[in-house]
């Protein structure tokens, strides 16, 4: 039989670089693999051996969180469900002609969760934050814990996916963030990492992350002399804080940190004044290129940038941008792996002194061994793709 599996993500860096090493682990495996996913990502889809259908499904540019209110954030829900009205039919048609024996897909894509009802077929959740299941949720519900319980918008959103699932046939479990676990879902963080641990059964496998062929990327080299190196970065959605950038240029302008700032797409490296001579910023760096060498990172804590980190040791300052990102932040300072910084009381002084303060901590420098132990003995693409195959062989 062709071994043919389907992937299908929203395409977000957050959400599709933690899937492409178990991609190419089930290619050289001798898989064939169909990708669906925005052809944004067809480069980095083909290098990890797989096929890119096109999709219409996009993350819609998130908002500050400050502009983050019930309304757009239901908007956003809403968007994901006009995309799948597109996406589900085409991708349905596409796959009924070239059968994958999966259906693999991003927790947030409803396109993929819907398909993989439609079809029929094992479904296997790829899940690049905390897990959840029916009796732990990391923020006990993403919306309310922004917005308070039963935003009239939310209820609005909820319902029009619980209508469009009804549609295609399926029950009201195609809510992309809170519905139910699927049969096999692959979380990509360690089970040491995971807050409630033991109420997750068999149906989940804690891989943690896996680099693959990202942390030899030839974009950047350490400086030489071998001057401790500082990684700063927001992450790629809620990265539009030029002000936050600037008051990083503030902290460490004045050495001895050499300082790689991503800054993202968004903010125009123009608008943060003169850049001093320690600093290179640029809107995207080689991430684990960059931490492999790193002393410090100074992140957002999303999910795959705090693993990432763990993954090479390096001792965390977090300032979350938004309630998923402030759960890891809190598991990391739970953890001893780091330190959580307060948003709104932020100063170039503060910033620098915790840069300082876990980069010279031995406790912290303990704890990171040990979870970095943790991280590589998860297993990574390897165990992911182990999982796959045992799920099929189960029932096939
Ligand atoms: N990333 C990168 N270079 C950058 C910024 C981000 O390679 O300059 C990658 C990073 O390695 C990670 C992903 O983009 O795999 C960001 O995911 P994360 O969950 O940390 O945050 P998000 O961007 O989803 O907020």
């Amino acid at each position: 039989m062709d071994r043919h599996l389907a992937f299908v993500n929203v395409p977000g860096h957050g959400h599709v670089n933690p899937t492409l090493p178990v991609v190419a682990e089930l290619v050289r495996r001798g898989w064939r693999v169909s990708y669906a996913t925005h052809e944004r990502f067809t480069r980095a889809v083909e290098d990890a051996g797989a096929t890119l259908i096109p999709t219409q499904t996009d993350m819609p540019v998130p908002p500050r969180l400050t502009d983050f209110d019930p309304d757009r954030f239901a908007g956003l829900l809403e968007q994901f469900v006009s995309d799948a009205r597109v996406d589900v039919p085409r991708l349905e048609a596409h796959f009924r002609q070239d059968p994958p024996q999966a259906v693999c897909y991003g927790r947030m894509s409803l396109t993929g969760r819907v398909l993989a009802g439609r079809l029929g077929l094992a479904d296997v959740a790829l899940v690049p934050v905390l897990a959840s299941n029916e009796q732990f949720s990391p923020f006990g519900g993403f919306a309310s814990s922004i917005f308070g319980p039963d935003q009239p918008a939310l209820r609005r959103a909820r319902q029009a996916m619980q209508d469009f699932a009804a549609e295609q046939g399926l029950g009201p479990q195609a809510h992309p963030m809170t519905g139910p676990p699927a049969s096999l879902n692959i979380v990509f963080v360690p089970r040491e990492f995971q807050p409630a641990a033991d109420t997750f059964d068999e149906r989940f496998r804690f891989v943690g992350p896996a680099p693959g062929r990202r942390e030899d990327d030839p974009g950047w080299r350490p400086p030489p002399g071998g001057a401790p190196v500082l990684f700063i970065s927001l992450g790629t959605a809620f990265n539009n804080r030029p002000d936050f950038f600037r008051m990083c240029l503030d902290a460490f302008g004045d050495g001895p940190w050499q300082v790689a700032m991503a800054v993202g797409e968004r903010v125009d490296p123009g608008e943060l004044g003169p850049v001093p001579p320690n600093v290179e910023v640029r809107p995207y760096f080689p991430q684990p290129t960059v931490l492999r060498h790193a002393g410090a990172f100074v992140s957002h804590a999303g999910m795959n940038s705090t693993m990432e980190s763990l993954y090479y040791a390096v001792p965390l300052v977090t300032a979350p941008q938004m309630p998923e990102q402030e759960a890891n932040a809190r598991r990391v300072e739970e953890l001893g792996l780091g330190r959580r910084l307060v948003p709104d009381d932020l100063t170039p002084q503060r910033l620098r002194a915790a840069v300082d303060e876990v980069a010279a901590d031995e406790r912290i420098r303990a704890n990171l061994a040990a979870m970095r132990t943790s991280i590589r003995e998860a297993g990574g693409a390897v165990a992911a793709a182990d999982a796959i195959e045992e799920r099929l062989a189960a029932d096939p």
